[in-house]
């Protein structure tokens, strides 16, 4: 692994959450990856996906995430209906990984909004 990629990262929020060290309302887990809702929510639905393993962004994503990343992707649609999207095409859900300081990217522990349900939202 490397330094961009640890089991976990103790000064993490994520990793804690992944930890159960700070509650989270949960919406998906699994060996590798977890789900929970956004404690901020722009949406009447917004939970953030993420990898257990201490993946920094996207942006240290490599050709070894692959199959994490394709199995995450496999999920957004599954979990987005389960949460409560309406279907696609009047439904859907808006899917976003911020990325950097420039792309707005403030916990620093790769994770995937889904936000989806009725318009008008909060942001977004
Ligand atoms: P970013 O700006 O990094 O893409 O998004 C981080 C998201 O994490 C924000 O939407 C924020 O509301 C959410 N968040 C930050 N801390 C916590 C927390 O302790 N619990 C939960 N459930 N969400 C959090
Ligand atoms: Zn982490």
């Amino acid at each position: 692994m490397s330094s961009s990629t640890t089991a976990h990262d103790p000064n993490c929020i994520f990793c804690k959450i992944v930890a159960k060290q700070i509650p989270s309302r949960m919406v998906y887990e699994d060996e590798d990856i977890y789900a929970f809702h956004d404690i901020n929510p722009w949406a009447p639905v917004h939970f953030l996906l993420i990898p257990k393993a201490h993946i920094v962004s996207m942006a240290h994503i490599g050709d070894e995430h692959a199959s994490l990343l394709g199995r995450m992707m496999a999920l957004v649609p599954v979990l987005a209906a389960k949460e409560g999207c309406n279907p696609y095409p009047k439904g859907g859900f808006r899917l976003i990984a911020n990325t950097g300081a420039e792309g707005g990217q403030e916990v620093h522990h790769l994770h995937f909004h889904v936000m989806g349900g009725p318009r008008p939202w909060l942001r977004g």
